[in-house]
C-alpha cells in the first residue's frame, strides 16, 4: 500500500480540474444557476493568511455541496488591488504600487490554487485592470447624470498620515477604547476639515436601506450593525426665538417631551450662530475659547468622561414651551455634525447637559418622573412633571402632543434624521481610478456646467473611458489640495467637452470602496463577447444575479455591504436590473486567532497557510480550519491540533487502500451509522456547521475501522461526503475505486460532479428503547427514547422528570411536592432510572 502523499495528489488534481474546467459553469446555458460568492479579498504582497483561507474554505465547501446537489455553481475569485491598503504598503517598502501589484497578483493566485478551491478560473478580475476600472468610472458618470453626485463643502474626515480624506465608514467607531476616531488603515487620529469634495448621495436611500433589512436573509448581527449605522431617529425640529430679535434657531431633538426642562442653549464653536449671538462685551472671551477648542480633536471633545467647558455668549433665546429666556453658551461638547450645530440643554435628562449645568451653576429642572436629578441626569422613561398641561402624560405620548402643540404656533415639526451621511468618494491619493470629471475655467466663469449647480464641471464622455491612471514615478501623497495626479501636467490637460477650450481633468481618484461595491456584477460577464460593451451584460446578469450565497466578514457591515446595497439600488433605479438587493443570503463567518491571540503583523503571529500546506497538504489544513469551531464563530489555530487532522485523513486513506474494508456488500452493523452520517453531514453543511459534520465523519470512520465492510457504492457515498472538505483526497480515492470493475463506469468523471448521496429515512430512524422510571424503588412510569440517547443519563433524566406520572413525586416540578428533591439518582443505561427522595 502506498502512503498518503498530499504533495503528490494535490497538485495533480488541481491541474486536471483546471484543465478540464470542472468548476467552470456554462454561463449562458446553465439550467440551475447558483452564484456562490466569497467576499472580495485585498491581499498584500505577503499574500493570504490563514484567516483568509478559513473564510474561503468555508465558502468553497458550501459551493461544492451545492454543485453536487445539482446546481450550476458559479464561484469566481478576483483581487481588490487598488486603494490605500496596497498603496500604503508600496510606500512602506519604497516600490511602485503597480510593481507591487504584479507580484501580489501572481502570488495570490498561486496560493489560491494551492488551497484547492473550486474557482471559475476563466472569470478572474483585478480592480486596477483598465478593463475593470473603465466601468467603475462609468458608474461615477451614471450616478452624476442621475443627480446622485454632489460636490460640496462639508466637514470631512482627513487622515494626516495617509494625507487623504476618508468616508465616515473608514473612521473607526466609538465603543472600543483607544481606537475611536482613528483611521481604519493606519490608526492615526483623524482630523475634521471643512473641504470641497465629491459625494454620493447615499442618504437619499437611507429609508430603503433600512426597510429592506426586514426581509433579506442575513446574519442578524450584521443587520443590527447596519441599522445602527443608518441610525434612524424620530424627533422634532423646534425653533427657538432669539430674545429681542426676529431670528429663530432651529434645533433637532429626539426628546421634545423634555422641552419644559430646557434651561440653557448650546451652540458649537464652529456654528454660524456664534458670530450673530456673541455680544460685544463677551467677544474676547468667546474668541479665546474657540481658539483653544480648535486644537482639540472631535474624540476629545465628545468623550463622555471629559470635563465639559463653555463660555456665555451674552445672548438669550426663548424656550418656546415656557416662554422664558434661557442663556446661550458656546461649548465644544456640541459638534457641527448636523444642521446648525445647536442643541437645547436639558440638564435633568441628559448627562452631558447635566455635567455642564453643574459646572456653570445652571438650573436643573426635572420634567420626567424618576431618578434623583440632583445626583445625575435621569435618562429613562416616565411621566411628565413641571410641564404645564402635559403633566401626567407618559413621555412618548407627551413628545407627540408637545410637538403638535408647538407646531400649531409654527414652532415645531416632526422630523426623521439619520446618522448615515453622504458617501465622500474623493481621495487625494494616486492608486485608484481617476475621477472621470473635467473642469473648465471658462465655462465656470460663464455659469455653464453639466449641472446648473456645478458650473464648470463636466463628465468625461462615456466613449472616452477609461481615463487611464498615468504612470507617476513620484506617487507619494502630498497633503490636502495637492493630489499626486496634479503633477501629471500633460495628462491633466484636456479640452472642455462643452466649449472645446483648454480645461483640466479632476486630479483626485475615487474611494477604493467604490471598486468593490459592484465587482460581483462584473464576474459573470467576463469572458463573454459583450464584456467590452457592457459593465454587466443584461442577459447574463439576469441569469446569475442576485448572488445566492455571500460569505464574508461581519466587519464590513457598514462599509462594503452598505455601499454595494446602495449601488445595486441605484442600478435598479436606472433601469439596468430588476432587483434591488445584491445578496439573497449573507452569512458572516467567524475570525481565526492564533495560539489564543489575535493575529497581527505587529505581534508577528500571522499564520501563512503555505508552510502548513507544504507540511500536511491543503486537505488537512482545510479540514483542520473547519474543525476549529462553528463557522460563524471562528476558532483558535494551534500547531498541535493540525497533526491530529492529518492522522484522521491518513486513517481514511488506509481504509480505502488497505483492500479489506471494501467488499461486495455493506455489513448490517454499518448500514445504520452510514445513513445517519449522510443525514448529519447533509444537514450540517446546509447550516454551515462544518465542525460537527467533520466530527460525524470521524465517528463513522471509527465505527468502520472497528469492524465490518462497505460495498463499493457505499464506500463511494462516504467519499462524496468528504469531497467538499478534502477535495483532493476524495478525488484520488474515488478514482482508486475503479479497480473494482462494476464501479468503472461511474468513476470516469470527477467526484465533484457526482450527485450528493441520499440517505434512506428508514435506515436513519433509530430504534426506541423503553426505560423504566422508579421513584424510591417503585415503578411509576415508562418512557420511550431513542436508543443512543437511552444510554445518556442527562437525556433520560430530563425526559423522565417531564413525565407527569413521575413529576408529581418530585419537588420543583409541575405538581411536585415541595421540599423533596431527589437525594440520589440511580441510572442503569438503556434500562432504568430510579429517583431516591
Ligand atoms: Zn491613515
Ligand atoms: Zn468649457
Amino acid at each position: 500500500m502506498k502512503n498518503y502523499s498530499p504533495w503528490e495528489i494535490e497538485p495533480k488534481w488541481q491541474k486536471i480540474w483546471r484543465k478540464k474546467k470542472i468548476f467552470q459553469p456554462d454561463m449562458r446555458r446553465a439550467k440551475k444557476p447558483f452564484y456562490n460568492l466569497m467576499m472580495f479579498p485585498y491581499p498584500s504582497a505577503e499574500g493570504l493568511h490563514v484567516g483568509n483561507m478559513y473564510a474561503f474554505t468555508g465558502a468553497d465547501i458550501y459551493g461544492r455541496f451545492k454543485r453536487m446537489q445539482g446546481f450550476d455553481v458559479f464561484q469566481p475569485i478576483g483581487l481588490d488591488g487598488f486603494g490605500i491598503h496596497s498603496e500604503n504598503y508600496a510606500l512602506k517598502i519604497g516600490e511602485h504600487p503597480a510593481k507591487v501589484a504584479q507580484r501580489t497578483e501572481k502570488n495570490f493566485y498561486r496560493q489560491l490554487q494551492a488551497t484547492g478551491n473550486a474557482y471559475a478560473w476563466e472569470n478572474t478580475l483585478e480592480t486596477y485592470d483598465p478593463d475593470y476600472y473603465r466601468w467603475t468610472q462609468w458608474i461615477f458618470v451614471k450616478l452624476f447624470k442621475a443627480g446622485l453626485v454632489e460636490r460640496k463643502k462639508a466637514p470631512v474626515n482627513f487622515c494626516p498620515s495617509c494625507k487623504t480624506t476618508l468616508s465616515d465608514e473608514q473612521v473607526l467607531p466609538a465603543g472600543r477604547q483607544g481606537i475611536a476616531g482613528r483611521c481604519e488603515r493606519c490608526k492615526t487620529e483623524v482630523e475634521k476639515k471643512h473641504l470641497e469634495q465629491w459625494f454620493f448621495k447615499i442618504t437619499k436611500y437611507a429609508e430603503r436601506l433600512l426597510k429592506n433589512l426586514e426581509w433579506i436573509d442575513w446574519s442578524e448581527r450584521t443587520k443590527i450593525a447596519q441599522r445602527n449605522w443608518i441610525g434612524r431617529s424620530e424627533g422634532a425640529q423646534i425653533k427657538f426665538q432669539i430674545l429681542n430679535s426676529k431670528l429663530q434657531i432651529p434645533v433637532f431633538t429626539t426628546r421634545p417631551d423634555t422641552i419644559f426642562g430646557a434651561t440653557f442653549f448650546v451652540i458649537a464653536p464652529e456654528s454660524e450662530w456664534v458670530e450673530k449671538l456673541t455680544t460685544p462685551e463677551n467677544r474676547l472671551q468667546v474668541e479665546k475659547y474657540i481658539k483653544i477648542s480648535k486644537k482639540k480633536s472631535e474624540v476629545e471633545r465628545t468623550a463622555p468622561t471629559k470635563e465639559k467647558t463653555g463660555v456665555f455668549t451674552g445672548s438669550y433665546v426663548v424656550n418656546p414651551a415656557t416662554g422664558k429666556p434661557i442663556p446661550v453658551w458656546v461649548a465644544d461638547y456640541v459638534i457641527l455634525e448636523y444642521g446648525t450645530g445647536a442643541v437645547m440643554g436639558v440638564p435633568a435628562h441628559d448627562q452631558r447637559d447635566w455635567d455642564f449645568a453643574k459646572k456653570y451653576n445652571l438650573p436643573i429642572i426635572p420634567v420626567i418622573e424618576g431618578g434623583d436629578v440632583q445626583k445625575a441626569a435621569w435618562e429613562g422613561e416616565g411621566t411628565l412633571i413641571n410641564s404645564g398641561k402635559f403633566n401626567g402624560l407618559p413621555w412618548k405620548k407627551a413628545a407627540e402632543e408637545i410637538t403638535r402643540w408647538l407646531a400649531k404656533r409654527g414652532l415645531a415639526k416632526k422630523e426623521v434624521r439619520y446618522h448615515l451621511r453622504d458617501w465622500c468618494v474623493s481621495r487625494q491619493r494616486y492608486w485608484g481610478p481617476p475621477i472621470p470629471m473635467i473642469y473648465c475655467q471658462h465655462c465656470a466663469q460663464n455659469g455653464v456646467g453639466e449641472k446648473k449647480e456645478l458650473p464648470g464641471w463636466f463628465t468625461v464622455p462615456e466613449s472616452e473611458l477609461p481615463v487611464l491612471l498615468p504612470y507617476l514615478k513620484n506617487y507619494q501623497p502630498r497633503g490636502f489640495g495637492k493630489p499626486p495626479l496634479a503633477q501629471a501636467k500633460r495628462w491633466l490637460s484636456v479640452s472642455c467637452p462643452h466649449c472645446g477650450r483648454k480645461a483640466r481633468r479632476e486630479v483626485e481618484v475615487s474611494d477604493t470602496f467604490l471598486d468593490s461595491a459592484w465587482y460581483f456584477f462584473r464576474y459573470p460577464t467576463i469572458g463573454q463577447p459583450s464584456a467590452q460593451k457592457f459593465a454587466f451584460y443584461p442577459q447574463i446578469t439576469k441569469k446569475w444575479l442576485p448572488v445566492d450565497m455571500y460569505i464574508g466578514g461581519h466587519e464590513h457591515a457598514c462599509l462594503h455591504l452598505m455601499y454595494s446595497r446602495f449601488i445595486t439600488m441605484v442600478f435598479k433605479d436606472l433601469g439596468l436590473i430588476d432587483f434591488e438587493e445584491p445578496y439573497k443570503r449573507f452569512y458572516a463567518h467567524g475570525l481565526i486567532i492564533a495560539e489564543g491571540a489575535k493575529m497581527s503583523k505587529s505581534k508577528g503571529n500571522v499564520v501563512i497557510p503555505d508552510e502548513y500546506i507544504e507540511k500536511f497538504g491543503a486537505d488537512t489544513l482545510r479540514c483542520y480550519l473547519m474543525f476549529l469551531g462553528p463557522f460563524d464563530q471562528g476558532g483558535d489555530f494551534r500547531d498541535r491540533g493540525i497533526a491530529g487532522m492529518y492522522r484522521f485523513l491518513n486513517r481514511i486513506w488506509r481504509i480505502y487502500q488497505g483492500g479489506k474494508k471494501i467488499g461486495s456488500k455493506t455489513s448490517p452493523e454499518l448500514l445504520h451509522p452510514l445513513h445517519q452520517t449522510i443525514q448529519k453531514v447533509t444537514n450540517d453543511i446546509n447550516n454551515l456547521r462544518y465542525n460537527t459534520a467533520i466530527a460525524a465523519m470521524m465517528e463513522f470512520i471509527n465505527q468502520w475501522n472497528n469492524g465490518g465492510q462497505l460495498s463499493k457504492a457505499d464506500a463511494g457515498s462516504f467519499l462524496k461526503l468528504l469531497a467538499p472538505f478534502a477535495p483532493h483526497l476524495a478525488e484520488e480515492l474515488w478514482h482508486s475505486l475503479t479497480k473494482f470493475p462494476t464501479w468503472e463506469k461511474m468513476s470516469k468523471t470527477s467526484i465533484h460532479l457526482q450527485p450528493w448521496p441520499k440517505y434512506d429515512p428508514k435506515l436513519v430512524e433509530e430504534e426506541e428503547a423503553t426505560i423504566v422510571v422508579q421513584v424510591n424503588g417503585k415503578v411509576r412510569g415508562q418512557i420511550k427514547i431513542q436508543s443512543t440517547k437511552s444510554k445518556i443519563q442527562n437525556e433520560v433524566e430530563k425526559l423522565a422528570k417531564a413525565d407527569p406520572r413521575v413529576a408529581k413525586y418530585l419537588a420543583g416540578h409541575a405538581g411536585g411536592r415541595a421540599g423533596k428533591p431527589p437525594k440520589k439518582v440511580i441510572f442503569v443505561p438503556g434500562k432504568l432510572i430510579n429517583f431516591v427522595l
